[in-house]
């Protein structure tokens, strides 16, 4: 049903009437709300006075429906908006991450830190490919490295909530992305996105290893920021 609508149709689902607007800067174009949308790229048509200016739903900050549209057009366009102001996440937000496996098993040793319980490893798996139109260049190729990635969770009662977030996560297309890697510079590649995971079992030699206290925490954070709250994990 979401293919059907159009992107000003996605952004009307999501906002409120705004009848007289306050006077601030929208933070997308930092124009003035009371006047047009900064907003000079493709695909602007008329907008009516009516709807110039929109509050979203839930959090209520204001943006001119054009910025709203045109920052809707430069995502994945996934029937998802998400305030860039508060990041309050409308509808459900999906991502770019390419085709491929993510697989689990518990090995029967303890992370340090986490003494009383076993291990859960995942492994991703992804394939290098041709990048598709939600990617940043779309028809060329893209690399991935060092697939598969082997991350570590701790089995207990949290590590295992987690897991369930992490795989919700993943079938939305979450746990990684296409574009350039901040560690080795290369482009076009298989990153991994905003959720943080530990690659390494038995000491901490890279900064992404065990023991780290706040590390299930800061997961369960990131993923909220993704949309994925523990209800997601109950399905
Ligand atoms: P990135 O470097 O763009 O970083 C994105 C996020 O991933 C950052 O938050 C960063 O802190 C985190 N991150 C970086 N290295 C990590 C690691 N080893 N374990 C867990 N998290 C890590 O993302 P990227 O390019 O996907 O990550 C780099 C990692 O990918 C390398 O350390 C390696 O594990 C793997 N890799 C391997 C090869 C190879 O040829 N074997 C090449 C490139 C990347
Ligand atoms: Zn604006
Ligand atoms: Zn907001």
């Amino acid at each position: 049903a979401r293919k059907g609508k159009t992107p000003e149709e996605v952004v009307k689902k999501y906002l409120q009437k705004v009848k007289s607007p306050p006077e601030e800067d929208c933070t997308i174009c930092m124009e003035p709300l009371g006047g047009p949308s900064g907003y000079k790229g493709p695909g602007v048509g008329p907008v009516s006075r009516a709807e110039s200016v929109g509050r979203l739903a839930q959090c209520g900050h204001q943006y001119h429906f054009q910025c709203l549209v045109a920052m809707y057009n430069n995502g994945n366009k996934d029937g998802s908006l998400q305030c860039p102001t508060c990041k309050a996440i409308y509808g459900v937000k999906t991502g770019n991450q390419p085709a491929g496996k993510m697989e689990y098993h518990v090995i029967p040793h303890s992370l340090p830190g986490h003494p009383d319980c076993k291990t859960v490893r995942i492994i991703y798996n992804i394939p290098p490919g041709i990048q598709g139109p939600e990617h940043p260049n779309p028809g060329k190729p893209f690399t991935a490295r060092g697939f598969p990635r082997h991350c570590y969770l701790p089995d207990s009662e949290k590590g295992r909530k987690v897991l369930r977030l992490l795989l919700v996560a993943w079938d939305r297309r979450l746990i990684f992305s296409v574009g350039t890697s901040s560690t080795t510079g290369e482009s076009d590649t298989v990153i991994w996105n905003e959720v943080h995971h530990k690659t390494e079992f038995g000491s901490n030699l890279t900064g992404h290893g065990f023991p780290d206290p706040g590390h299930l925490d800061n997961v369960l954070e990131e993923l909220r920021a993704q949309g994925i709250t523990e209800d997601d994990g109950l399905m």
